[in-house]
């Protein structure tokens, strides 16, 4: 492991490194090898009382005090230092995740990215005058909802962080943050980072532990003021529902079952590296992954062949290797994938990547897998897999391919593959998503693109200016003056 300036093991609270009053630690893993990387913090209820009281005092003092341009001034030196340490930030996702180095080193660039954008924007928020009655001024204040808790995931720590803590700071909020249990260096490195480039103490605290722990002593806490969740729908539902008690609004980013959708008219040249990576990026553990191809008769036959003949080459082995695929993040989410692929038994198997021979067998491997001819309404053409598993399903005309598309409970991303504007256009209303994409999938991450989900996806758009918005609660001042 490279070696670490706080112990890691510790918590971030009002600028320091300290041991967690819960006394708990728990054990990290490689994925990649099952071997033990080092202990990080288990936070309990007291840890997170802590954080949130170092918050409100960040909030009360010269963080809550200092200029939006200031706060952007610091967002953008921490942008400037994530970008010197993206070697070293890479290399501990990809032990921490077991992400291919190549990968985790594009998260660390768009944590930077993350940090330009906001720092950047910090300023550029504004309110409005309205025009009232006579003898009135009436304007609008953008103001910080005041601390903020960021519940992350362990599938992208860095860009996740980068997206939600990012746009939470430059609106002036003060933040605690609980990365996940299984993945938490890249969040510990990125708060170091952040009191180099100098956040006032308090402005950002993390306290990493057990997601029913300090997830939850966070999620419910009476002082945090917004919630911003990515992860499971089940575990989003509690987030919710706690949050409720103390009646704060919640950002929830809950994943899904994003389809793309080829027509007979579709520039598959383009198309086809897009339709393969979209689904097994990140061994699949992408919310936003899209698992369903769902491809019209014309072309059906050969987009399967050729989606067949990248499959056999996709090769999975040890993120420091740095292949195609990773492992997947632990021996559970192994389990849970290897059940849906047990449950599609039946399906039409038209391809699998390679696990490489040398891959250690403590290591949480899965070959990429991709089925044809799958009924819309199968468990894996409904079910979020979480894993490098595709299905493709075929459709007859626009309307059914519609239909199938919109059939899920989920609402992430869709895209569309075909050269007719007119159907661009067209389904780019009717799909339901919160983002849909045309002759491409992703758009490259797109740091400056609102995000979220409809449905189970989630609510609440994180990403571009939208998440500033969500950051921030609207004032308005209404000043007779005769
Ligand atoms: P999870 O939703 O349980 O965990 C996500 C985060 O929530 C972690 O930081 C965790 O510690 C925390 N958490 C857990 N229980 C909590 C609680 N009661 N209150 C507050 N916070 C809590 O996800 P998981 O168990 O890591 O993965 C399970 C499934 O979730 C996966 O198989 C996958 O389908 C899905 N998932 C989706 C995303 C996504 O990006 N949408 C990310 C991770 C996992």
């Amino acid at each position: 492991m490279p070696d670490l300036p706080f112990d890691p093991a510790h918590c971030l609270i009002a600028g320091r490194w300290v041991p967690p009053l819960s006394g708990e630690t728990l054990a990290l893993t490689n994925p990649s090898d099952g071997t033990e990387i080092c202990h990080i913090a288990s936070g309990g209820t007291a840890d997170i009382d802590a954080a949130v009281a170092a918050a409100h005092d960040a909030r009360a003092s010269e963080w809550g005090r200092m200029s939006a341009l200031e706060r952007g001034r610091i967002l953008t030196r921490l942008g400037v230092l994530v970008l010197e340490h993206v070697e070293r930030l890479a290399v501990l996702e990809a032990m921490d995740v077991g992400k291919p180095l190549t990968q985790a080193r594009a998260d660390a660039v768009a944590l930077a990215r993350y940090m330009e954008f906001y720092g950047g924007a910090a300023d550029k928020i504004t309110g409005e005058t309205i025009p009232y009655l006579d003898g009135y001024t009436v304007y609008t204040l953008r103001e910080p909802h005041g601390v903020t808790g960021h519940i992350v995931p362990w599938n992208y720590p860095m860009q996740i962080i980068g997206r939600s803590v990012g746009a939470a700071l430059a609106m002036g909020n003060a933040c605690v943050l609980k990365p996940a249990e299984e993945a938490c260096l890249t969040a510990l490195a990125f708060g170091d980072l952040a009191m180099q480039a100098g956040l006032p103490p308090g402005a950002l605290n993390i306290v990493p532990g057990l997601g029913a722990q300090a997830g939850a002593a966070l999620a419910g806490h009476p002082g945090i003021q917004h919630v911003s969740f990515t992860g499971s729908v089940r575990t989003g539902a509690l987030v919710q529902a706690a949050a409720a008690a103390n009646v704060v609004p919640v950002t929830l980013e809950l994943g899904g079952k994003s389809p793309q959708l080829v027509f007979d008219d579709a520039d598959l040249d383009r198309a086809l590296p897009f339709l393969v990576n979209a689904g097994i990026q990140n061994a699949g553990q992408t919310c936003s992954a899209s698992s369903r191809i769902l491809v019209q008769r014309g072309v059906y036959d050969g987009v399967r062949d050729l989606m067949a003949e990248r499959y056999r080459a996709l090769t999975v082995g040890p993120a420091m290797d740095d292949l195609n695929l990773g492992p997947l993040i632990s021996a559970r989410q192994k389990h849970i994938v290897e059940g849906f692929l047990q449950r599609g038994r039946d399906l039409k198997v038209v391809a699998r990547g390679q696990i490489i021979g040398e891959a250690p067998a403590g290591g949480h491997y899965v070959a990429p897998i991709l089925l044809a001819d799958v009924p819309a309404d199968h468990l894996l053409a409904r079910e979020e897999v979480f894993g490098p598993v595709q299905v493709l399903i075929p459709f007859e005309d626009e309307a059914e391919a519609v239909k199938i598309a919109n059939s899920t409970v989920y609402g992430l991303v869709a895209s569309v593959w075909s050269a007719d504007g007119g159907r661009q256009m067209r389904l780019a209303r009717a799909l339901r998503a919160g983002q849909v994409f045309v002759n491409n999938y992703g758009a490259g991450g797109g740091v400056e693109l609102p995000f979220g989900g409809v449905g189970k996806s989630g609510h609440g758009r994180e990403k571009g200016f939208e998440a500033l918005y969500g950051f921030s609660a609207l004032k308005t001042v209404a000043a007779w003056h005769g």
